[in-house]
């Protein structure tokens, strides 16, 4: 689609500021540069810092919850009726193919209708203590909220962090990813055009080594919400602790579906496949470990293979099975996890069709024990493994033996071998006979161990995004 604003500005106190520099854009499709945006500098950051702040001493500190939430969801509207367009922005700048574009666009339509209706439902307490003492609580927001995201799902990822951070009344400065800020600056002109005051959200592209660092250390920032990999978040995490802020910390995965000989096998393929290719495998919470039962070992793997031959990779607009992955960067990482394949066996791979981008063919591998590096750390690329188990216990000890602990999915139609492994997996989220649940902007999302902490999504967030301040008043 033609982009019909100046991918060069940022929005810093309701203002559309000229950068000193810019970035170049690139199109992952065709590996062209397209255009270019801002290289937003800590000086830039400390402005919009200091604009968040007076947003927060003006109108936006005092409007009503109700209020933050009609603005929230009118901007849900807004979002809905612009899906096609928000999709092809993301399709191009993220290279992701255009109907996984377009359910991202949807998801951030629906936590903006989510938070927008959550708004004023987060309540205080009363607190029965001692005689002549009335006691309560009331949920505050942190002040000015940092929010750093990825480049694998621009809209869902600031739909969840920033839509739950507005909702209670924080003022926000978003620091998108330097590979892909086109929707994140098109949701800027949004809250604009919805009302949301000055100040409120402000938008700073730029090099995580810049703009990022600089948010992650101002002095002023009350709170910061991280989504990104293992070593940026521990940076991020240890900026932070310089000026005792808390953070949220959304990481990686390595995460496992477990397929029992009693599941339903027609009903669990297309799940196993699809969360390993799904935006070319670049998911937080891509199931890149499918453990499976010797007795169904042999038939899940034909069947896996053959759905890995039909896939076929190519541009994001021809809205193919897998898009390009991001980078030419992303791309040599890849290749160098499968060149460390060394012994493993290659089942199957999909079919490279684009040419001129950085494209990478899906592949499916056995032959790995559990500890192999494939086994055990994030590829980031369309790469899933199998590994084989005999029993119940061998299936937990292999999904829980990474560093890791997004999400895990359990398939098997015995009832309480699913509530033992729902009990005794380390995962954040875990998917019974599914994997995802369509998204689930309900459902609190997060991760154990190097996944990260904190949750986002659902009610959680407005919790991780406010805090309790408790008044005792002593009448007698
Ligand atoms: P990354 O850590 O390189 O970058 C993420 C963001 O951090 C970008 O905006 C980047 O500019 C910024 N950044 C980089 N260096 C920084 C610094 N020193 N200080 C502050 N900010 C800095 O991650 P990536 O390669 O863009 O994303 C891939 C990783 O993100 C994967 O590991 C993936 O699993 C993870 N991820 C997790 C989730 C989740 O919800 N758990 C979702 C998406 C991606």
């Amino acid at each position: 689609m033609a982009v019909t604003f100046d991918t060069s500005e940022m929005l810093i106190g309701g203002t559309w500021c000229r950068p000193t520099d810019t970035l170049p854009m690139e199109d992952p499709s065709t590996g062209e540069t397209v255009g270019a945006i801002a290289r937003g500098r800590a000086a830039d950051i400390d402005a919009a810092v200091t604009a968040a702040q007076a947003a927060l001493a003006g109108p936006w500190g005092r409007m009503a919850a109700a209020e933050r939430g009609r603005l929230l969801a009118r901007m849900g509207h807004m979002v809905e009726a612009q899906v096609e367009d928000l999709a092809r922005m993301e399709a191009m700048d993220v290279g992701k193919p255009l109907r996984q574009a377009r359910a991202d666009a949807l998801a951030l339509a629906r936590y903006l209708e989510f938070y927008g209706g959550a708004a004023d439902k987060v309540h205080g307490q009363t607190i029965p203590y001692l005689d002549g003492y009335t006691v309560y609580t009331m949920r505050q927001p942190h002040g000015v909220t940092g929010h750093i995201v990825p480049w694998n799902y621009p809209m869902q990822i600031i739909g969840r962090s920033v839509g739950a951070a507005l909702a209670m009344g924080n003022a926000c400065v978003l620091k998108p990813a330097e590979e892909a800020c086109l929707t994140a600056l098109a949701f800027a002109r949004i809250a604009e055009e919805a009302g949301v005051p000055p100040g409120a959200l402000n938008v700073v592209p730029g090099l995580g080594s810049e703009a990022g660092a600089a948010l992650a250390g101002h002095p002023d920032v009350h709170h910061i919400s991280f989504t990104g990999s293992v070593a940026t978040g521990a940076r991020v995490q240890a900026a932070a602790a310089e000026n005792v802020v808390p953070v949220t910390l959304e990481l990686g995965g390595k995460s496992p579906q477990i397929v029992f000989d009693d599941s339903d096998l027609d009903d669990a393929l297309p799940f196993l496949v699809n969360a390993g290719i799904q935006n070319a495998g670049q998911t937080c919470s891509a199931a890149s470990r499918i453990l499976v039962q010797r007795g169904v070992l042999e038939e899940v793997t034909a069947r896996m293979a053959d759905r890995y031959r039909a896939l076929r990779v190519g541009p994001a607009v021809e809205d193919l099975d897998v898009g390009p992955v991001i980078s030419a960067r992303q791309k040599a990482i890849i290749e160098g996890f499968l060149d460390q394949a060394g012994d493993l066996t290659v089942v199957a791979q999909g079919q490279v069709v684009g040419t001129g981008g950085h494209y990478v063919a899906p592949t499916l591998l056995t032959g790995a024990r559990p500890d192999h590096p494939l086994a055990q750390q994030e590829v980031f690329g369309p790469v899933q493994v199998i590994l084989p188990f005999e029993d119940e216990a061998e299936a937990i000890a292999i999904a829980n033996g990474t560093d890791y602990g997004l999400v895990a999915g359990v398939w098997t139609r015995d009832g309480a071998r699913q509530m033992r492994l729902a009990r005794d997996l380390k995962a954040g989220q875990v998917f019974i006979n599914n994997y995802g649940a369509g998204g689930g902007v309900e459902l609190p999302f997060g991760g154990v161990g190097k996944s990260g902490h904190g949750r986002e999504k659902g009610f959680e967030a407005l919790y991780g995004f406010s805090q309790t301040k408790t008044v005792a008043a002593r009448h007698g």
